[in-house]
């Protein structure tokens, strides 16, 4: 039984394994010609040399019709070579192929068996000849094709051999005996060499599996690292790669793009009331409503923390790339649903065009990300295109940032003050330091100008410390009722190190802490606000005074006065420029004081410049006020005359009063 199923295997075709069914197709189509070849060359031999003695229907018409029937089939398989044949066509193909060999191997050994005895001794070698120099031609021609191969071989040795014997002569019977020999052990050739076949058509095939099953690992591997794992947008890699790529391209064919830098406002606000949570599910919304406006042109990654980054293809002009600035900006702006809360944030965008703004990757980046600069200092919220003014800027910071590097701080930097007022009593209370730096080179310097370059490179840590004891030098000469403000920069109360340095230099300078108050703005609290708070708590719990400053131009501004240890509020002046004519600003400024009187906070009201602005709050119910109206910032020197004359006033109004 088992050598039945083994008999049927043989003389089957491997149905059930397409890849090697297509092989073998492949591999004996290449042998067809060959094949017929030897088949066609060799009966015409024989069949020529038995011309005079065979009949002709043996010598003629059964060998030409037997050759007409191969050159059909050898034309057919000309004619249709190049087909690719599928599984389902290639099996019955090659059913057919086998049968054929059957056919042609009945057809053929009946021919030559019939032809064995009309000729000489010489004439019947030659047709045993014939027969085992075609059988093993065809055979192996036929090697790829097992059951074909194995058909024929069987067909003609079995059908040869038999009629041999039956001849009689020894030479004949040992002719049988050899020829079956050499048939069984071409069988087990043929044998071998299909598995042989078999197993590298299987190896290839895991071969091609594993080596797509590497390019699909390496292109989920490739996928995971140019994609932001939060957002799904392309990464800061994949944005840089796309960058290159396309400024190769543009400088090749001569054309342009653009690349835009996105910097959310208010991110920070968020995490830091909501949670990291709620700063993620922020930043997903960000990338889908950024993803809802890409096209074909337009490509959006994210850079990293709450930055992206744009690039559009084909370089667009200055309106129209406000117009998609616009469009972004606007879709960034709309509310974004974090749990139960509503957040509001918008995007500032700096665009920059390749090559005008720069011939480097490094370089249209850098200027895109001035550009971006520009919008967060001035125009929060909107598109900003890069022009010569912010390359201006650029340079003028680098300048800066050199200078105030190699600065001799102690004998360059120096303070102006300014006094706070009482409106009720008319007596200054304090003082308000202001740093000025004089540089050789560069003249005075804004301290917006040298403060922010100093905090962008930490040197604000030695400009606070020179100008704090400078401050404390000069609050010791003062009269022991007024008291100092001093600003710090975020950067000063970054670690709780950093806040004690400050409290061990009001301790040495022999100033009472209870008169030193220092201000810090809304925006430099938001940066690390735990980290904010417990450095406001250390500086308190030393004696000294706490003043948020610039009340009102931050952002969630009243949860910060609830949550920090402020002692002084102070308004900005951007309320107080209107607030005897603007309802609104009047409004404002009227909340916060009644705010700062409920909560038990002194609230200092800056940039007084004309009495109807200082008889407007004191009527809203200010007491405590800054500005040009009492007094500009002046230098240390001229503080004890002003005072002198401040207080000769005082007295004289009090006289009045
Ligand atoms: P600030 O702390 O709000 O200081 C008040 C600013 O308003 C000062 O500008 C002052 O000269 C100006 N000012 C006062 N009264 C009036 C007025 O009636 N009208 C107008 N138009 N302006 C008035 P300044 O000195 O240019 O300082 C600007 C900012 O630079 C300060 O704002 C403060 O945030 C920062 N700053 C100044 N000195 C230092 C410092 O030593 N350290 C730190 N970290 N920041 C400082
Ligand atoms: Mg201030
Ligand atoms: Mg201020």
């Amino acid at each position: 039984m088992v050598g039945l199923a083994r008999l049927r295997e043989a003389l089957s075709v491997a149905e059930g394994d397409p890849e090697l069914v297509r092989s073998q197709v492949q591999a004996f189509s290449r042998q067809i010609p060959l094949l017929y070849f030897i088949l066609l060359v060799n009966t015409m031999a024989v069949a020529v040399t038995h011309l005079r003695s065979a009949p002709a229907w043996l010598s003629i018409y059964v060998p030409a019709t037997l050759c007409a029937l191969c050159i059909v089939r050898c034309v057919r398989w000309w004619r249709i070579r190049h087909r690719v044949l599928t599984h389902d066509k290639a099996v019955p193909e090659l059913r057919k192929v086998i049968w054929l060999a059957g056919i042609l191997g009945v057809a053929f050994s009946a021919w030559s068996l019939l032809l064995f005895p009309y000729g000489t001794d010489f004439e019947q070698a030659q047709v045993a000849f014939y027969m085992a120099t075609t059988l093993a031609g065809c055979v192996f021609c036929l090697m790829h094709l097992r059951a074909a191969a194995l058909l024929l071989l069987s067909i003609v040795i079995l059908s040869f051999s038999i009629f041999l014997v039956f001849t009689g002569y020894p030479v004949f019977i040992a002719m049988a005996v050899d020829m079956t020999l050499v048939g069984i052990a071409l069988a087990v050739i043929i044998q071998l060499y299909c598995r042989t076949f078999a197993d590298v058509v299987h190896a290839q095939r895991e071969l091609q599996a594993s080596q797509q099953n590497t390019q699909r690992l390496s292109d989920e591997n490739f996928r995971l690292a140019s994609i932001d794992s939060l957002t799904d947008l392309p990464n800061r890699r994949s944005f840089f790669a796309s960058l290159r790529a396309m400024s190769e391209q543009a400088l090749a064919a001569g054309t342009g793009f653009n690349v835009g830098l996105i910097d959310l406002d208010g991110f920070k606000q968020v995490n830091d009331l909501y949670g990291h949570a709620s700063g993620d599910l922020v930043l997903q919304e960000v990338g889908l409503r950024l993803l809802a406006l890409a096209d074909p042109g337009l490509f959006f990654a994210r850079l990293g923390g709450d930055e992206f980054g744009v690039l559009v293809q084909h370089k667009r002009s200055n309106e129209m790339l406000v117009e998609v600035g616009q469009r972004i900006c606007e879709t960034l702006s709309q509310p974004y649903r974090v749990g139960g809360n509503i957040a509001r944030l918008s995007g500032t965008i700096g665009w920059a065009a390749f090559p005008e703004a720069g011939t480097t990757v490094a370089q249209v980046f850098e200027h895109a990300d001035a550009a971006l600069y520009f919008g967060k200092e001035s125009r929060r919220g909107s598109p900003v295109i890069f022009s010569t003014e912010h390359e201006t800027r650029i340079r003028r910071s680098s300048l800066l940032t050199q200078e105030l590097r190699d600065a001799d701080l102690e004998a360059e930097l120096f303070l102006e003050l300014q006094p706070i007022y009482d409106l009720l009593t008319h007596r200054t209370i304090g003082l308000e330091a202001l740093g000025r730096w004089h540089n050789a080179r560069l003249g005075t310097v804004k301290p917006e100008e040298f403060i922010r370059i100093a905090e962008r490179t930490e040197l604000i840590l030695r400009v606070t410390e020179v100008l704090l004891r400078k401050a404390l030098d000069e609050a010791a000469r003062w009269p022991c009722d007024l008291f100092l403000s001093f600003n710090l920069s975020a950067i000063d109360i970054s670690t709780s190190a950093r806040a004690r340095r400050l409290i061990d230099i009001v301790s040495a300078s022999g100033v009472p802490p209870h008169r030193v108050a220092f201000e810090i703005t809304e925006t430099a609290v938001t940066r690390d606000f735990e980290q904010a708070r417990s450095s406001l708590t250390m500086i308190k719990q030393a004696g000294c005074r706490v003043s948020l400053d610039d009340f009102g131009t931050g952002y969630s501004s009243l949860s910060y006065v609830h949550r920090l240890p402020f002692d002084t509020i102070k308004i900005d002046r951007s309320f107080v420029t209107d607030v005897d004519s603007n309802s609104a600003s009047k409004k404002i400024v009227k909340s916060v004081l009644d705010l700062c009187g409920n909560l038990g906070l002194e609230c200092v009201v800056e940039g007084l410049e004309t009495a109807l602005q200082a008889e407007t709050v004191k009527r809203l119910g200010a007491r405590a006020v800054q500005g040009y109206l009492f007094s500009p910032p002046m230098r240390a020197g001229a503080v004890a005359a002003y005072l002198q004359a401040a207080s000769e006033q005082a007295l004289a109004m009090a006289a009045q009063g």
